[in-house]
This record gives structure tokens, sequence and C-alpha cells, in this order.
């Protein structure tokens, strides 16, 4: 049992009766999802807005596990776990500059399912099934499709692509949520990881600890254990996620020896304040789980109500930096559309620069001045054993091909063209002095 006490055993009242074992059995939970204006109405009063998308024919998958919709407040039509999982009309609304796949996702997939953005991780897509669904979902274009399920033939694929690829040493399995795949399969997964010896360390991202803690069985965490180093990103976005049988799974989980970490996406009206977002990374450190990204929310269609200013997440992020503990301080990003993949974006604490002297400000806005080392001594590349060889090919990821130079070359001006121009990544061209957009729609391929 963890340490540290958090509301538990919390049910809606129709689910009083439900025996504990049934109640705390992942299985029970799967099959008894809510998803229909039945279902919520025997949970709490739906909104005119909620009614009319849950009777929208071809919206995102509605599905949420009886333990995580008893977490609602029935009463409050603005509760941050309700707006997170039942969708509302806005959701219907089509935006422009939304995108179907607007990290590129795709066109970065050397095989079906992987997606191989920088150099030396890959994202594998393991299934398109979650134990709830996120309305702002960015893999909401294939997430849910119940006939589109894990594909052994594209599974196969993907480790011939890993075998041949010796430069991947972390291998992050998303999806979909991987801790959805029947165990046997799951296991499965990371044995044949495992056989391939230049993958160091493997990830899982999945929020079903925090949709279905249940899932977290001491077996499961055994299973995992036998293939090590094993890490995991969870999902929580705001404090009321935070319960006894989360925090039950997670010490499950440390105790296994999986570090956490927790991503979470920056939602207006569900977290988009700073007392929320420091008592939510508070708690998260109790339960022994690392804020790592903050993320600001991406431009999915129908999740256009989501999005707040980029200002509103640096502003979060200068609320958190200094005024509690470091390990509880996200990394806020965004993650470029058109695939440039994640970029952080943070509060300015240099001020100024000279070649001796940097001028700084702290949290609480008092500025210092830094004197630089008049000398100083660098470490020799030419003897160093770690830099020999060790320089990415420029090009090799695109990334990097796009940064060499080029950059070099963009002026103050140039920015006021970028800014009448539509959304997604350029690139300055050294030889026209005009700006070329990449990726999505036919542009040049990075
Ligand atoms: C986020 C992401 C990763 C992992 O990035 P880290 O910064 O190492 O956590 C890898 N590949 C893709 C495509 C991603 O989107």
């Amino acid at each position: 049992m963890s340490p540290v006490a958090f509301p538990a055993n919390k049910r809606a009242p129709i689910y009083r009766d439900v025996p504990d074992e049934k109640w705390n059995d992942w299985r029970w939970q799967l099959s008894h999802r809510l998803n229909s204006v039945e279902d919520f109405e025997q949970v709490l009063r739906l909104t005119e807005s909620e009614r009319k998308a849950l009777t929208t024919q071809g919206l995102f998958r509605v599905d949420i596990t009886p333990y995580f919709v008893s977490l609602i407040n029935p009463d409050d039509p603005d509760d941050p776990i309700r707006k997170q999982v039942i969708p509302r009309a806005e959701e219907i609304v089509p935006f422009t500059g939304m995108m179907e796949d607007s990290l590129a996702e795709d066109r970065h997939s050397p095989v079906p399912g992987l997606v191989h953005r920088y150099p030396d991780r890959v994202l594998m897509l393991v299934t398109t099934q979650c134990a709830s669904y996120c309305r702002y979902c960015t893999r909401s274009r294939i997430v849910g499709d119940p006939s589109a399920t894990f594909s052994r033939a594209e599974f196969e694929m993907q480790i011939e692509y890993l075998k041949r690829t010796p430069q991947v040493r972390d291998v992050l399995l998303s999806g979909g949520d991987p801790l959805t795949l029947a165990p046997k399969l799951l296991e499965e997964l990371l044995s044949r990881l495992r056989e391939i010896e230049h993958i160091e360390i493997i990830r899982i991202g999945s929020r079903v600890p925090v949709f279905l803690p249940q899932r977290i069985t001491q077996e499961f965490c055994d299973m995992v254990s036998k293939y090590h180093p094993v890490w995991m990103n969870i999902h929580v976005n705001h404090p009321n996620e935070i319960t006894q049988e989360l925090a039950d799974a997670c010490d499950r989980l440390t105790r296994a020896g999986v570090p956490l970490g927790n991503q979470s996406v920056l939602l207006a009206g569900v977290n988009d304040c700073v007392h929320v977002q420091r008592k939510l990374v508070q708690d998260l450190v109790r339960i022994r789980v690392r804020p790592y990204y903050l993320y600001q929310c991406d431009l999915v269609e129908g999740a256009g109500h989501f999005r707040t200013p980029v200002a509103k997440g640096i502003e979060i992020i200068e609320g958190l930096r200094g005024h509690t503990s470091g390990y509880a301080v996200p990394t806020y990003v965004v993650d470029a559309p058109g695939g440039g993949g994640k970029i952080p974006v943070m509060p300015n604490y240099l001020i100024s620069m000279s070649d001796h002297k940097i001028i700084l400000r702290n949290y609480e806005g008092y500025i210092t001045t830094y004197e630089e080392p008049i000398t100083y001594q660098p470490h020799d590349p030419k003897t160093c054993p770690y830099c020999q060889n060790k320089r990415p090919e420029p090009g090799q990821t695109g990334i990097t091909g796009l940064l060499d130079g080029d950059a070099m070359f963009i002026k103050p001006e140039h920015f006021d063209e970028l800014h009448n121009r539509g959304g997604g990544l350029h690139r300055l061209r050294a030889d026209t002095e005009k700006w070329k957009p990449l990726g999505i729609g036919g542009g040049e391929e990075l």
C-alpha cells in the first residue's frame, strides 16, 4: 500500500452494490464502460451540449470506465474530469487550422505504426484501443476504431525495422494504450524487444493506471520487471485524478523498479491555472511520479475548445519553478505542427549576456549579475574518447539537417513575413531568402 492517503473507493451510487471482487477486476471495469446517453444518465445529468455530442454520429469514440466516471462530481457541469472524457457540442464544430495528423507522424513512419523522428528513439504504436478516451486525443485519427486492433503482420515489420536500425536505443510503446493489450501479447512484445541487443531502454506511455488502476496487478508488475530497464509515463491532468487506487498502483510499479513520469496536457477549463498545476505536481511527487512534460494542446480536430495561449503555459511554469520542489516542475513543450518534434518553451531568466557577464533574474524577480570565467580551458575533443565519431551526420534525421547552417541566415525582418503565413514547419532558403513550407500539404520533404 502507498504510504500516503488519498480519497479511496469512490463509486457512483449505481455501483454501490457491485461486489468488491468485481469492482476491483479490470476485466469487469472494461466490460462495463459507459458510452451512451442512457449510460451516463444513470450517473449524472447531461447538459444539452453533452447530449447533442453523444447523439451525433461519427464523433471520436466515447468509453469511460465505471472507476473513472465515479471521480466526476455529478452536480458540477464544469468538473475537470468530466470535461476530459465526456464530449461536448464544441467537438462537432470543425476548426480551421486543425489537422488530422498535426504532428505529421504518418510521414515519419518507416513502417506502419513506427514513428522515427529522433535519432536514437522510436515511438511504436502497438494498439488503437484505450481504457477510456480523452476528448483532446492527439491521435484521434487512428485511436478508438474497434475494428483496427493489434496487427501481427505490422508488428513483425516493426520488429524487423528495429533489428536493422542499430541507432535505436530507446523504444517507446504507445498507441492507443499498450496496457489494454491482452497480457500475453504485451509480454510477447516486451520479450521480442528485449531480444534486440541495441535496444537499451523500453518505455511505456499509458493512462491505464489513471483510468483503470485495477489493471496494475502484482502479477503485471512481476511480468514487467523481467524486462528491465522499463520506464513508464502516466497521464494525469488534474489533482482529482489522484486517488488511493492510483497511489497504490504507482506504489506497486515503483516497487517493481519502474521509474514513473507524468505527461499532462494543458487544457482550457481543466488545468489552465497555476494553483491547480501546483497541487497536481505536488501530489504527483508524493506518489513518486516525476512530472515530465506539460504539453501544449495539439491542433487536433474537435479539440479546439481545449486550447490555451502559449503564454498560459509559460505563466504556469513560472509559478512552479522556484516556488516548489524542482522535481515537481515539468518541461513545458509545444509539439511542432508539421512534425518538428517537441520544442521546450520557458520563461526567460537570462535577461542579457555579454562576453564576460550575464544578467539573470530569479523566480522572485530579483536581478543578479554573474561574471563569466576569464580563463576557460575547454576539454579537448581530439583526445576525448566520447567525442570520437560521435557527431550525428547532418541530415540524418531531417531535423539536424534543417538546423545545419540555415538558421544562421535568418534576420529579424524575415519573421514579419512568417507571422503572416499559415502554421507549420518552414525553412528559410539560403539562395532566395524566401520561406518554404515543409511537410504537410505537398511541401518539401524533411
Ligand atoms: C515524444 C516522442 C518521443 C520521445 O521524446 P522524449 O523527449 O525522449 O521523451 C519519441 N518519438 C516521438 C515521435 C515522439 O513524439
